[in-house]
């Protein structure tokens, strides 16, 4: 399981390097480099932080994404989880942020 960047929508902002556990991504002239794929273990932090969706996070068929790419973009407290399908469909998730761990 691991994340891909765009490097053409990353920024540079460094959140993504702040926030994940494994410090995996590192800072390469200005823009975020995913650097040990294979030690991401998925946690999707990164993904959530990045303010402009420049990060897709790899939706295999062991959690039944079949190859899909996920990636959030925000609008306020809103998250838009976007799901773009391997046969070219794409389908989007909004989930408040507010209310996202009440049980
Ligand atoms: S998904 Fe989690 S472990 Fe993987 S690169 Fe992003 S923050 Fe790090
Ligand atoms: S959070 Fe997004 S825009 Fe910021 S450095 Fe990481 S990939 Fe680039």
């Amino acid at each position: 399981m691991s994340i891909q960047i765009n490097q053409q929508k990353c920024v540079g902002c460094g959140q993504c390097m702040e926030v994940c556990p494994g410090t995996l991504i590192e800072k390469e002239q200005g823009k975020a480099v995913m650097r040990y794929p294979r030690d991401c273990w998925g946690c999707a932090s990164c993904v959530k932080e990045c303010p402009v969706g420049a990060i897709g996070f790899f939706l295999g068929a062991d959690i039944g994404g079949n190859g899909s790419v996920m990636t959030v973009t925000k609008d306020g407290q809103i998250l838009h989880w976007n799901i773009h399908k391997s046969n070219g469909r794409e389908v989007t998730i909004d989930v408040d942020r507010r209310s996202s761990n009440k049980y």
